[in-house]
């Protein structure tokens, strides 16, 4: 498709979501129809916002996307951002309702967005702007239509700001109206660490069944942020040897495994990672950490670090896709036919959202569960959702990972839309 809604498409990423979509559609045999369904979005809500910034009156422009609702009230991140676009927020749109599905939660996808950059902002712009959004897009969110949570430069304070305005002008408190809120505004303390948690979750899942379990495995970890630092926390719980340690400032190697807090101590305190010196410890650079000969190799970073000019060099057995879009379509051509398994993005980063429906769980009933309960409950769906994807693999001649789980997430929605008679 190269136009939508009678323009042509400019932006490559919606492109490429769309080529995707269509290639999982072929490949699961699945009812064209759906292609058609799901390469537009049912509702695009723009907006411009008038907010006054040190005296001036400014009006910014912001989006809602919601994609498709097949398999319940839509459901997506909203993003502050100089440079988005409408039709890159299209392509988020379409892989939150892909993510949600493979998920086996009851959500649609969405996100949102507005075209800031909120470094500019003093924190009462920032939130005359969060509530603005809210007040624009009043009739089309809600805890049955839709529910947002953050996504970049988007915080649990944004998130407070929103559900504290909804909720006024709806008279009544609504707190199932936004996740990932704060702990003492309706959140859940899981929340903070769930990406994390749930990708390590994948990583164990994986390690059971294509090699001899998660204990004693070897990791090499790039990014040590939110997600990778949590992730080599829970691994390293869970018995594995995190070997390696990567962040924008380069990277650490230790044969005998890191202590994760350890590192995150020094990283605190100094920016990077590439200060800690504790026993064992030798500095590495980043193309020596993605191509080491270890059991796991976990991009957690950014998009695009597996490519074409380094695939054929990387040693790992499994590589888990911690960050979104880390390896490249021609890296994991070549890497399955040297036999490296590659885990996709839209399951093993999936935690935050699966937390984000058991949070909007909680709200509905106004239920509290404890962290415990809360892990427990997160473990069973991500585990559900791996196991789908592995027996569906499984099941498929030739197909990567990435297409079994793709395949996963379509037939989902095609057979909600087929109950509903949409096809
Ligand atoms: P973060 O900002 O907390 O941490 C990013 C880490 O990556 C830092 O350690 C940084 O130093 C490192 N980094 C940045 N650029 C790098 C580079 N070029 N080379 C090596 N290291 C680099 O971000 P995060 O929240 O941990 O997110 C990481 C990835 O996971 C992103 O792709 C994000 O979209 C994805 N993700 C995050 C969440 C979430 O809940 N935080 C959910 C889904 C997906």
């Amino acid at each position: 498709m190269s136009t939508i809604f009678g323009a042509p498409i400019h932006s490559e990423f919606l492109q490429d979501t769309l080529t995707i979509l269509r290639r999982a559609i072929e490949m699961g045999k699945l009812e064209k129809q759906l292609l058609d369904y799901l390469s537009r979005p049912q509702r695009i809500v723009a907006i411009s916002i008038p907010i006054k910034i040190n005296g001036a009156m400014m009006f910014l422009e912001g989006y809602r996307v919601q994609h498709n609702n097949a398999l319940g009230p839509y459901k997506g991140g909203i993003r502050f951002h100089p440079e988005v676009t409408l039709e890159d927020d299209m392509a988020l749109a379409t892989l939150m309702t892909l993510k949600n599905s493979l998920a086996g939660i009851p959500y649609g996808g969405a996100k949102g967005a507005i075209q800031v950059d909120p470094k500019t902002l003093d924190k009462a712009s920032l939130e005359e702007l969060s509530r603005g959004y809210v007040r624009a897009l009043i009739n089309v969110l809600g805890p049955d239509i839709d529910i947002p949570a953050p996504d970049l430069n988007t915080n649990p304070q944004i998130m407070a700001w929103m559900v504290d305005e909804y909720s006024k002008m709806m008279g009544r408190n609504v707190p199932a109206t936004f996740t990932a809120k704060p702990v003492q505004l309706w959140g859940n303390p899981v929340r903070e660490y769930s990406t994390g948690y749930g990708a390590a979750l994948w990583t164990r899942n994986a390690a059971r069944k294509f090699l001899k379990g998660i204990e004693g495995a070897t990791v090499a970890v790039q990014g040590f942020g939110n997600v990778g630092y949590w992730l080599s926390h829970f691994l390293t719980e869970m018995g594995a040897k995190v070997v390696a340690i990567g962040d924008i400032g380069g990277a650490i190697y230790n044969s005998n495994g890191f202590n994760p807090d350890e590192v995150k101590a020094v990283e605190r305190k100094t920016g990077t990672v590439v200060n800690y010196t504790g026993p064992g410890t030798r500095k590495i650079g980043m193309d020596e950490l993605l191509t080491l000969n270890v059991d796991i190799l976990v991009p957690a970073a950014v998009e695009g670090v597996i490519n074409y000019s380094n695939a054929n060099a990387v040693k790992a057995k499994l590589i888990m896709e911690a960050a979104n879009g880390p390896v490249t379509s021609d890296a994991e051509e070549m890497l399955y036919k040297r036999g490296i398994y590659v885990f996709p993005d839209i399951g093993v980063n999936a935690g935050g959202v699966v937390m984000s429906y058991l949070e909007w769980v909680e709200n509905l009933q106004w239920f509290i569960w404890d962290e415990e309960e809360t892990k427990k409950k997160l473990d069973f769906m991500i585990t559900n959702a791996f196991n789908r994807v592995y027996d569906r693999w499984q099941k498929m001649n030739g197909a990567t990972i990435r297409d079994a789980a793709y395949i996963d997430a379509l037939d989902r929605i095609y057979q909600a839309m087929k109950w509903r008679g949409w096809i």
